[in-house]
């Protein structure tokens, strides 16, 4: 095989790579942000819920506060009323005590109601607070693998990026124009297996001629089609697949 093919074929594998662990790259900051943002929800939710639940309780107390001075004006109105000399003294007393006792009976009914809502409040804050707290231990751990995942990409980032380099400046000049103009135009593949007389990459059918010329291997090859490098890899005869290693298809 010609040495530009062979050095494009791994120029190839490369630039694969590098995408895929770019792509990585950015991919983990998104998702560490969006488990967070899944999280400050949950939080929000929780603090929602313990404002309405010490609003219930507030409330409560000062109904109680309410039944208490009713009933300590009940019972001055009916010290009150020890003293009266007339009848119409003493309705209006009693009037004025029934009318009390009304507001009472509305306060107990406001606490019962009070009371039956605090409940699911109740249990509501207690399960998001377990909740909450097993999910920040997750995130957290999510976070330090994302991160720990991200240096050893951007190490590989490293090492990936000194090799193509290397190989780059081995390709003859017009054959690694092409291969990057192919790799821009044609979302990031340039080169292409030819099997069973087609494109892999576009899957056009080649001449009878083309396919001959490929075979020889004697000139970089274009598809016709999708202008992308091609390499045609002859089936590996079976009595050489044990030195496996120097006669394995460069892919
Ligand atoms: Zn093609």
């Amino acid at each position: 095989m010609l040495s530009d093919l062979k050095l494009v074929i791994r120029l190839q594998e490369l630039d694969s790579r590098v995408g895929e662990l770019e792509a990585e790259v950015a991919a983990l900051p998104r998702h560490i942000a969006e488990i967070q943002k899944k999280l400050v929800s949950h939080e929000r939710k929780l603090e929602a819920d313990r404002a309405a639940l010490a609003a219930n309780q507030k409330e409560r107390k000062q109904r109680e506060g309410e039944i208490q001075a009713q009933e300590q004006k009940i019972s001055k109105l009916k010290d009150q009323m020890l003293q009266v000399k007339t009848n119409d003294q003493y309705r209006a007393f009693q009037n004025e005590i029934d009318f009390c006792q009304q507001e009472i009976h509305k306060f107990e009914d406001r606490i019962l109601e009070l009371m039956s809502e605090s409940e699911p409040l109740d249990r509501a804050v207690k399960v998001a607070e377990e909740a909450l707290k097993a999910e920040k231990v997750e995130v957290e751990a999510e976070a330090q693998t994302a991160r720990e995942r991200t240096d050893k990409d951007r190490r590989a980032l490293d090492e990936l990026r000194k090799e193509r380099g290397a190989i780059a400046v081995q390709v003859t000049k017009p054959t690694y124009q092409r291969y990057e103009r192919s790799r821009r135009t044609r979302k990031g593949i340039a080169v292409a297996e030819a099997v069973d007389g087609r494109c892999t990459a576009c899957q056009m059918s080649m001449r009878q001629q083309f396919l001959q010329d490929l075979r020889k291997g004697e000139q970089i090859m274009v598809c016709e089609s999708c202008q992308r490098i091609l390499f045609y890899n002859p089936p590996v005869p079976v009595e050489d697949l044990d030195g496996a290693a120097t006669s394995a298809a460069p892919r």
